[in-house]
């Protein structure tokens, strides 16, 4: 790399990132190198629908490399950074070292299981596409072990989805998971009655969809519930395990428990010596600067930006990204010896959708609900996609399973033996 440019490493190139790469792309000023553990961008609020099996896997991920191909002043490494030294400007991963002139943290979160490790082995998160497989997997081997057990009574437990956090992810899954359930395969199965399916989702709080208005999340619950969804809400989950969900005033059998509760910076905040939040998210300054280190900046799900604020920004995609095209044309005024000046948050609103033609969306006064917020949904998912190709096998696939019932992507790709189910 050349002396007299800037090198930029970035640390994952997921929604903020990418913003990042496309801000500094072919800027003659900087070297970028970005490090990621995964090759591909991937679309996480469309995950769900992998784990539903309307979707695959690749209409929702894109590989890194193919989209920096054109920008030439763009390097991609694939691995996982384990350590920074800060004071000599060095990052780690496999048994590389790189240095930095700035280095942009944009790590994401993992799933937290709020101090209970132990809920990890019994339940399946839903951060990347491993977890939207076995998801996947899960529920249809699910379906595949009643048919073969072919009694109800028995079978039971097999035919119960719980999904633990009523907020957006958890909501769409339990929305997806009775569609899937309740119509979709009803007919493919000779023994069993996939209509007979429970789908129970369950919220510590008073309500779903928190940071919606009191309006939306009531016309989300008497829509998942009209779905065959049975929602609880004031029902902490006192423990998880392996037959089930304990509450305090029953316990759920079920042999599959989804856990949607919550996230917490990723492994990488743990792990180097930078000062953070109890969720590990890492503490920046109105620049999205670490507050340790002048040259080191934290966007997206992994940074705790508070600054001026009540609560800290939320872990959502459009922060992330915000967050990522202001600090590269931070980092383009520093060089230039411009003036700076801090970042502000422009909220676009809140989405989530229920089910085939329900969602609700909220963009300030406007509340929109049913059909209407349904197709802002689609759309709004549709233009944030990344790659073309990927927009269009998205929409094919959603026209197709929406004239048709059906769902494209119901394969189990193990032979049975070589399968371990959870039964
Ligand atoms: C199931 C689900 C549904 C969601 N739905 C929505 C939604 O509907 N709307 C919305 O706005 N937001 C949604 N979100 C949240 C949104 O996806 C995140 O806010 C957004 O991805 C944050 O962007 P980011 O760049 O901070 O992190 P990410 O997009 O998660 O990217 C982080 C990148 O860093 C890489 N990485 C992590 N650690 C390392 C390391 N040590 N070394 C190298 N690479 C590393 C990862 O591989 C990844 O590519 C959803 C999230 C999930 C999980």
């Amino acid at each position: 790399m050349s002396q007299n440019k800037k090198k930029v490493v970035i640390i994952g190139a997921g929604f903020g990132g990418l913003q990042v790469i496309k801000t500094l792309a072919n800027d003659k000023n900087f070297e970028v190198l970005v490090i990621d553990k995964k090759n591909h961008h991937l679309f996480q609020p469309l995950l769900y629908q992998v784990a539903t099996a309307v979707l695959s896997p690749a209409d929702i991920a894109i590989p890194t490399r193919s989209i920096t191909t054109k920008y030439k002043n763009v390097k991609i490494l694939f691995g996982e950074v384990t350590d920074i030294n800060f004071k000599n400007k060095e990052v780690k991963f496999q048994n590389y070292t790189e240095s930095y002139d700035y280095l942009v943290m944009a790590t994401g979160a993992k799933t937290s299981y709020f101090g209970n490790p132990q809920w990890q082995n019994k339940t399946l998160g839903l951060k990347n596409l491993k977890d939207a497989l076995a998801i996947r997997r899960q529920i249809l081997l699910s379906f595949e072990q009643a048919e073969l057990i072919a009694d109800y009574e028995t079978s039971k437990s097999l035919m119960h989805y719980v999904i633990i956090g009523g907020g957006p992810t958890g909501v769409e899954l339990a929305g997806s998971i009775a569609e899937l359930s309740h119509n979709i395969i009803r007919k493919d199965f000779r023994n069993i009655d996939s209509g007979m399916t429970k789908v129970t989702l369950i919220e510590a709080g008073p309500k779903l969809l928190n940071a919606f208005s009191e309006s939306s999340s009531q016309f989300t619950k008497k829509k998942l519930e009209s779905r065959g969804v049975e929602v609880l809400t004031n029902s902490p989950v006192l423990d998880i395990t392996d037959s089930g969900v304990v509450l305090k005033d029953r316990t759920i059998e079920s042999k599959t428990i989804i856990w949607a509760a919550g996230v917490e910076g990723s492994d990488l905040a743990k792990k180097t010596s930078i000062n953070k939040d109890k969720a590990n998210r890492i503490l920046v300054d109105e620049y999205c600067r670490s507050i340790d280190h002048n040259d080191v900046f934290v966007i997206g799900d992994a940074a705790n930006f508070s600054k001026g604020l009540n609560r800290p920004l939320p872990g959502v995609s459009p922060v992330a990204m915000q967050q990522g095209r202001y600090v590269a044309k931070l980092i383009q005024s520093i060089d230039k010896g411009k003036k700076t000046i801090p970042f502000q948050y422009f909220d676009k609103g809140n989405m989530a959708t229920i089910g085939r033609t329900d969602a609700v969306a909220e963009f300030g006064a406007l509340r929109l609900k049913g059909i209407i917020g349904w197709f802002g949904w689609l759309f709004v998912h549709l233009v944030y996609q990344v790659g073309f190709k990927n927009k269009m096998s998205t929409l094919i696939s959603w026209v197709w399973s929406y004239l048709t019932f059906r769902a494209g992507s119901r394969l189990i790709q193990e032979e049975v033996n070589d399968l371990s189910v959870r039964s």
